[in-house]
């Protein structure tokens, strides 16, 4: 299984905000597409930046309501890890429980294809275990699902 695996389920659909974006304004955007996380861009599709749930509990736990009014830029991760369409899916799980985020942006030559979330990956996790135990079932009792 590969990252491209994920992509064709889920689709290549990036939700993106400009650095200049208002927290209270990305609030609204993580709730409208109910994500939580989101690639901060400029152009809408070079990384410039990653923007989660958790940053922003942090600056409010940190700086209190006045973090509302700042830019994303001020609250944002700049060294953003990205993948490959081509890298296997458990080279971004390990990618992913190492670093402890839930993220990950796909990105050609620069240019984003994509994000994959750990639940995306779980969900596939769980239909190709389900698909293995329905085969072998099927070997066992001699039927065919
Ligand atoms: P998450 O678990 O994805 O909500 O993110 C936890 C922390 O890691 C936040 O500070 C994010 O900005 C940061 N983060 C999320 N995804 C990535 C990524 N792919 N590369 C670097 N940092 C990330």
């Amino acid at each position: 299984m590969r990252i491209s695996d994920v992509l064709r389920v889920k689709g290549d659909r990036v939700v993106t905000v400009a650095p200049a974006t208002r927290v209270d304004e990305l609030l609204k955007v993580l709730a409208e597409h109910r994500i939580g996380a989101i690639v901060v861009s400029a152009d809408g599709t070079r990384v410039d930046g990653i923007v989660s749930e958790r940053d922003i509990v942090r600056a409010l736990a940190v700086r209190g309501a006045a973090v509302l009014a700042e830019p994303v830029s001020a609250i944002h991760t700049t060294e953003v890890r990205t993948v490959v369409p081509e890298a296997p899916l458990d080279e971004v799980e390990r990618l992913m429980t190492e670093r402890r985020f839930r993220h990950v942006p796909v990105v050609v030559d620069g240019v984003l294809h994509g994000i994959v979330s750990i639940g995306d990956v779980v969900k596939l996790r769980i239909d190709e275990l389900e698909s293995e135990r329905s085969s072998l079932a099927g070997y066992i009792t001699g039927e065919r699902s």
